[in-house]
């Protein structure tokens, strides 16, 4: 088996990361204001100093990695100090624990109050084996490297400290380190169940032999596909096979969620951390005045083109994008609520509408598209329901796939689509969270080619549930879990195994469509 972008590492192969983390060293330079000149005060600045400095720095830390000053002194109504520290308590927690304590001493001693912190000079210190390319970075004035190590200047005040804005940038750091020494997206991937070897009676290209029989054409977008009538025929099929054969005797109720979907939704569902390359994205008109609008269709009037740059400076900020996921959008339904337990598990289906995706180069054909149609299958309920769910629809599936497609598939462990969507590797943390993709071999592409995920089945863990705020009445921590069936993948991995003939497909898929309607004909 040959796989691009993946590979069989996980977390667990990963020795800097196993139990040795990257060695950080921050250092801030920063002074108290004080109210008053604090010289006479220096005495007791000194003693909390040499006390902070064993106890509230070192707290929470392994034995002597705490944070430390290194340095201070007292300058008319500025206490200098500086800090250093490792990963563990850092300068900016440890400046921010001395604060309160020490304003406390110096009003009760001298009635001196600390007006405020003036940052000098932060700076993170990590090593690494090769300098990272240029980037921006918000609060980052400067990075540079030299002698096998990274050194970045921050430019923070209080309140980005207050907000730990350097937490985040040394976790994006690490991300970025990690992304370095593994070669960016490598996917975690493990065989789970594999069919039999099956003889193929097809060995073109699917979405060619379709386009030649007239059953799709293309859309004047990128990536997008026009359904003839034979081919809708194939894909409410696969949708009546999934209705008949698993949601509705598995008691799935369908919904509609929206297909627009904003900021604040992906902020929740951990999409907002890295979907950008990928998004269509949505931008309102600044106003829907005929005024405001009318040199556009003018424009257009007279040249016959769509003035499109005259048109960015009449739209507003993108508001969010179109469908990605398909189920964070259902979330807001939930958002906030505390269910009756016996709701749970809950169980929906969405299949009102279109997905879109910024797919990269190869969109040649049905399997990857810019626009997709997909059933998206969402369950939610305790950890141990979740689970239980997840293994109906693998038995549901696993009947789908081997009596009524009698498709050549498989089923590997991959890593979360919801950590690989927001830019992370590896394995989920929680143990039995993850996905399963199904993939099928395409015989036009041969057989030690990379094989087609045609749809995946995930267990979410409480990511959902804890992003959008969503209680179970008895308390117990919620868990979810969704199953993506995309209708062109289905098609490429069924016509590219079986054909367009129907001879050639199994009874049980050949008696569901019945008629292979008539498509349109062109002269
Ligand atoms: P791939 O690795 O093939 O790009 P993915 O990991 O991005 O797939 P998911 O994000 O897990 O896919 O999406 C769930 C399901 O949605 C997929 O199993 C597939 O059926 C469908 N899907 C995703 N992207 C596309 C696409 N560009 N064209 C058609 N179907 C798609
Ligand atoms: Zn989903
Ligand atoms: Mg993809």
């Amino acid at each position: 088996m040959e796989s691009k972008k993946r590979d069989e590492c996980c977390p667990a192969d990963k020795p800097e990361n196993a139990g040795n983390p990257i060695n950080f060293k921050f250092r801030l330079e920063c002074s108290l204001k004080t109210s008053a000149d604090a010289t006479i005060a220096a005495d007791i600045v000194g003693a909390y100093i040499d006390e902070a400095n064993q106890t509230i720095l070192t707290k929470g830390a392994p034995e002597g990695q705490g944070a430390k000053v290194t340095a201070w002194n007292v300058e008319g109504d500025r206490i200098n100090l500086t800090f250093e520290s490792g990963r563990h308590v850092r300068v900016h927690d440890a400046l921010l624990r001395m604060r309160k304590p020490l304003a406390a001493k110096l009003g009760k001693d001298y009635k001196i109050g600390v007006r405020g912190i003036e940052v000098r000079s932060y700076t993170i210190e990590v090593p690494a084996e090769k300098e990272l390319p240029k980037m921006k970075i918000p609060y980052v004035a400067e990075m540079t490297y030299e002698n096998g190590n990274i050194r970045l200047v921050l430019d923070v005040d209080e309140a980005a400290m207050s907000n730990r804005v350097p937490d985040r940038i040394l976790s994006l750091m690490e991300d970025k380190l990690e992304q370095q020494t593994y070669g960016g997206k490598t996917e975690h991937w493990n065989v789970l169940w594999q069919s039999e070897k099956k003889e193929h009676t097809f060995s073109d290209d699917p979405t060619k032999a379709m386009v030649e029989a007239g059953w799709i054409k293309r859309g004047a977008s990128r990536g997008q596909w026009i359904h003839g009538p034979q081919s809708t025929k194939m894909f409410r099929t696969f949708e009546k096979i999934v209705l008949d054969e698993l949601l509705e005797p598995l008691g799935y109720r369908e919904m509609i969620f929206p297909k627009l979907v904003p900021w604040e939704v992906w902020q929740k569902s951990g999409h907002a951390k890295g979907v950008y390359p990928e998004i269509y994205y949505v931008c309102p008109p600044k106003t829907r005045d005929p005024e405001f609008w009318e040199e556009v269709i003018d424009h257009y009037k007279v040249t016959l083109e769509v003035p499109t740059s005259l048109i960015k400076e009449k739209i507003g900020d993108p508001i969010g994008g179109m469908c990605y996921a398909q189920c964070p959008p259902f979330w807001t339904y939930l958002q906030g609520e505390t269910v009756p337990t016996d709701e749970f598990p809950i169980k929906v289906f969405d299949r009102s509408g279109t997905s879109h995706r910024y797919e990269s180069g190869g969109i040649h054909g049905m399997e990857r598209v810019d626009e997709f149609h997909r059933i998206e299958i969402v369950w939610v309920g305790t950890k141990d329901q979740v689970i239980k769910v997840a293994n109906e629809l693998h038995d549901r599936y696993m009947h789908i796939f081997n009596e009524i497609l009698e498709l050549e598939w498989r089923k590997a462990w991959v890593t979360p689509w919801f950590m690989a969507q927001e830019g992370l590797t590896g394995v989920a943390e929680q143990t039995e969270a993850g996905t399963t993709d199904y993939e099928a071999v395409l015989p036009y592409r041969g057989e030690g080619a990379e094989w087609l995920e045609f749809q995946n089945v995930s267990v979410n863990g409480n990511k959902y549930p804890s992003g959008f705020n969503v209680k179970c009445q008895s308390g117990e921590e919620l868990w979810s879990g969704c199953s993506g069936v995309g209708l062109e993948r289905w098609a490429s991995a069924f016509f590219a195994q079986k054909g367009l003939d129907p001879a050639n497909w199994p009874e049980e898929f050949r008696k569901r469509v019945g008629e292979v309607p008539r498509g349109i004909r062109f002269l």
